[in-house]
């Protein structure tokens, strides 16, 4: 008998009152009591991403959200400036790519954090940018990127910041209307303890005077009709309502936790995760590690699939590789939303184990131990 730990950065573990709401008889999706849930749940996500901007459900998963910033707010033909720096990143350009838009693609190394200034050297150089499109935690790579930096620089052009915060809200703090974030994309899967299968997007004042400036080449994906629907607590087209139900659940949750504590639970279970996979001698991927994730290396010898098939068969703990060109390069080990301080240390007991039966030199405990001394003091402080 094992018992499962989804341990990966999407989809994640889900609590069992938010499942039992998707047992429940289904509802009509036009009844008053279906209305009901969408005016509750429409300030808990307005909460969550720290907006007074509207918060509007989509029935897709998070791409659905990021392609719904992009037809909707760059016109055809129009220029954004990608901030590429891994395998989400690059989706942002893909997306451009797919509606014949004018992507600048600002690289940077996969695991480095974007820098600001050079965000405001690119706005400099095109001041006709639409958009900049970037990330808050890039979850290919396991990096936070300075959004909080990168949006003063936005907010003083005449572009708009889109963020993919998918991966990123509800596990790293994120303020979208203090930091100047125009749209913020996120999908249900990842910190906010839900199945896959809605996302949610918010708009700034301006940003819907970009929207409306043109007529978008969606029609699933229209913004403007979502906000239309949204002004009745209503939706273009039938939602998945029984995960509106499920997400009532899940964001009560969060309001008893409180935004402050979601962030802070989420900043000791990375630090007390990076702490032990650093006591075993692995190197971390990122340079600026994201909050809801931990990446590192793959040891010199082995290979990321002996590990990660080891840690889910024998110990039921489910972790990933790498994506894209850090297939077989990194393992990540997921600790967002439904996570607590436990969940970290069985990940890592099961990672020393794991390694030590494979013959790596490792003393098993050190993870633990390492894991438990940050627990100790930064978690009894923080958690309490
Ligand atoms: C998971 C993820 C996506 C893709 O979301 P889907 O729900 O699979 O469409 C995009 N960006 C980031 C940062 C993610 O973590």
């Amino acid at each position: 008998m094992r018992k499962p730990r989804l341990m990966t950065p999407g989809p994640a573990m889900v609590p069992e009152d938010v499942l039992l709401e998707l047992a429940r008889p289904v509802i009509h999706h036009r009844s008053d009591e279906a209305k009901q849930v969408i005016v509750e749940v429409s300030e808990g996500l307005k909460e969550v991403f720290q907006t007074q901007n509207d918060v509007m459900i989509l029935t897709s998963s998070g791409t659905g959200a990021m392609e719904a910033a992009v037809v909707n707010v760059v016109p055809p033909g129009g220029k954004a400036i990608v901030l590429n720096a891994g395998h989400f990143a690059a989706r942002w350009g893909s997306l451009c790519k797919a509606f014949g838009l004018n992507a600048v693609m600002l690289d940077t190394e996969w695991g480095k954090p974007v820098d600001p200034d050079q965000v405001a050297e690119a706005l400099k150089q095109h001041p006709d940018a639409v958009a900049v499109l970037g990330t808050l935690s890039e979850t290919s790579t396991g990096t936070g990127h300075p959004v909080e930096a990168i949006g003063r620089v936005v907010a003083e052009s005449d572009a708009v910041f889109i963020v993919d915060g998918i991966s990123g809200v509800g596990a790293m703090e994120c303020r979208t209307d203090e930091w100047g974030i125009d749209v913020l994309c996120v999908g249900s899967q990842k910190a906010l303890m839900l199945p896959p299968g809605l996302a949610f997007i918010s708009v700034s004042p301006k940003a819907w005077a970009k929207i409306e400036a043109f007529d978008a080449r969606s029609f699933y994906f229209n913004l403007k009709a979502a906000r239309s629907k949204a002004k009745e607590f209503d939706t273009p087209y039938t939602p998945a309502h029984t995960l509106i139900l499920a997400l009532r659940a899940a964001l009560k949750r969060i309001r008893a936790e409180g935004m402050e504590g979601v962030w802070k639970r989420h900043r000791v279970m990375s630090e007390a995760c990076q702490a032990g996979v650093q006591a075993l001698g692995l190197e971390l991927f990122s340079a600026r590690p994201a909050e809801g994730l931990t990446a590192f290396r793959v040891p010199e010898g082995m290979k990321d699939s002996q590990i990660r098939g080891k840690m889910a068969e024998r110990f039921g703990v489910t972790t990933v590789g790498g994506q894209a060109k850090l297939k077989g390069k990194i393992v990540r080990i997921g600790h967002m939303g439904y996570t607590d301080e436990l969940d970290v240390i069985a990940a890592l007991a099961a990672l020393e184990m794991t390694l030590a039966e494979l013959g790596f030199d490792v003393e098993p405990g050190k993870a633990v131990t390492a894991a438990q001394q940050v627990l100790i003091g930064k978690g009894a402080a923080a958690l309490a």
